[in-house]
């Protein structure tokens, strides 16, 4: 009897003749969520089976690949030869102690001895005949054995299902960058962005010595955990430093968020271009804070050239971001209370609602591409 994971996808079904392209880089992603353990993955009608696995290690690989996107469900099993005794002591070694129940068996090899009536039937009745507190219910059971007799002439015999991340497999929808500040917002939008199957790259800007080295730490830990659900990702940092000085010397200090965000987007874009990304993601959210205007998205986007800029947080609440963010495990990472460099050299009124043309005439003091330039001649890069 050994231990094997079944690995159910989702929205890969639907996928018609690309089918086998998403099945491949599914299993690249799986692979690369699965690095350093023992195991082999194997296809099996329309679904994998890891198997070959340390069995102590069976909760780590299960909690690896709910991380993984294109993955609908999972459920650990018993793999045994598909002979009816073997077939009942696996059924007896995953069945509660008491309780309601019923046994579900799926015949895919028509060639077994038994139909899947017969097979319930002959299961269900053993487990009751050893054990005087189980009793069947099929309407409402408290818990289900499923049985699924292989072609191979292996079967396989489980009674959970956990919940895969579903989404697209990473890689299946081109590239992003992503703008990743210490916050909240931007590890959710992320996260969302690489559900539909994009990969991830990072962006993310410091003041540095106004902000303090655990700020950037923080942003190190948020994109490392970003990075177990993008199989991985490259964390590009710049320093605006300079940017900032310049803005608190030469403009109006109600315009240093607005300034910073076209700066931001201006650099990001070059990044995104140099690494192969095709649009920016970014975590603002409509109305939030007092430069996420339309105004301000204006303002912002009038400077990128060519990428598009995604926005997926756009309609969410703060609650329901933050319900995404426990669920991804962001959360605790997040409201650690480091400063972010838009908080340094922050006006007490910033203009909520700038006009390009005013916006245009307070930029007009700065030597724009000089300041880009130094900006990204600061750019380190980490791979997580
Ligand atoms: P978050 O929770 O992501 O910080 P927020 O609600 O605090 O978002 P803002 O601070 O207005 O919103 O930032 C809006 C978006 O701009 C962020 O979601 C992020 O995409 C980007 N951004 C802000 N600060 C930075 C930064 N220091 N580096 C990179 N991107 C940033
Ligand atoms: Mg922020």
């Amino acid at each position: 009897m050994e231990k094997v994971i079944i690995v159910r996808y989702s929205e890969i079904h639907l996928k018609g003749k690309n089918r086998g392209y998403f099945e491949r880089v599914l299993i690249i992603n799986m692979e690369k969520a699965l690095k350093g353990f023992k195991h082999e993955i194997k296809r099996q009608s329309g679904r994998y089976l890891v198997e070959g696995f340390e069995e102590e290690e069976t909760e780590n690989l299960v909690s690896r690949l709910q991380k993984v996107f294109g993955i609908h469900s999972l459920s650990i099993a018993l793999k045994v030869q598909s002979q009816m005794d073997a077939i009942f002591n696996a059924a007896k070694s995953v069945c509660s102690d008491s309780g309601k129940f019923k046994v579900s068996t799926h015949r895919a090899d028509k060639s077994f001895e038994f139909d899947s009536m017969q097979i319930n039937a002959e299961i269900g009745g053993r487990l009751l005949s050893q054990n005087s507190n189980l009793s069947v219910d099929v309407h409402n059971p408290q818990f289900v054995i499923n049985i699924d007799v292989r072609e191979n002439g292996t079967t396989l015999v489980f009674n959970e299902f956990f919940k895969g991340a579903g989404g697209m497999p990473v890689g299946t929808s081109g590239k992003g960058l992503l703008l990743i500040s210490g916050g909240i917002d931007s590890p959710v939008a992320g996260h969302m962005i690489a559900k539909r199957g994009m990969h991830v790259d990072c962006i993310h800007f410091h003041s540095y010595p106004y902000t303090n080295m655990q700020a950037k730490d923080k942003v190190c830990a948020l994109a490392n955990v970003l990075s177990k659900y993008t199989c991985g990702l490259r964390l590009n940092i710049v320093s605006v430093t300079h940017i900032q000085e310049e803005i608190h010397k030469k403009c109006n200090g109600e315009y240093m968020v607005t300034l910073l965000r076209r700066f931001m987007m201006r650099i990001a874009e070059r990044v995104a271009k140099k690494c192969g990304a095709q649009c920016l993601i970014t975590g603002e959210s409509l109305g939030q804070v007092a430069s996420q205007t339309v105004e301000g998205m204006t303002s912002s986007n009038s400077v990128i050239e060519t990428l598009p800029v995604l926005r997926p947080l756009c309609g969410f609440d703060k609650d329901e971001i933050i319900e995404r963010s426990r669920a991804m495990g962001a959360y605790e990472i997040s409201i650690q209370p480091f400063e972010d460099c838009c908080t340094v050299f922050l006006p007490k009124h910033p203009v909520i609602k700038p006009t390009l043309e005013s916006v245009l005439a307070e930029e007009g003091k700065l030597d724009v591409e000089a300041l880009i330039e130094e900006s990204l001649s600061t750019l380190e890069v980490m791979d997580l």
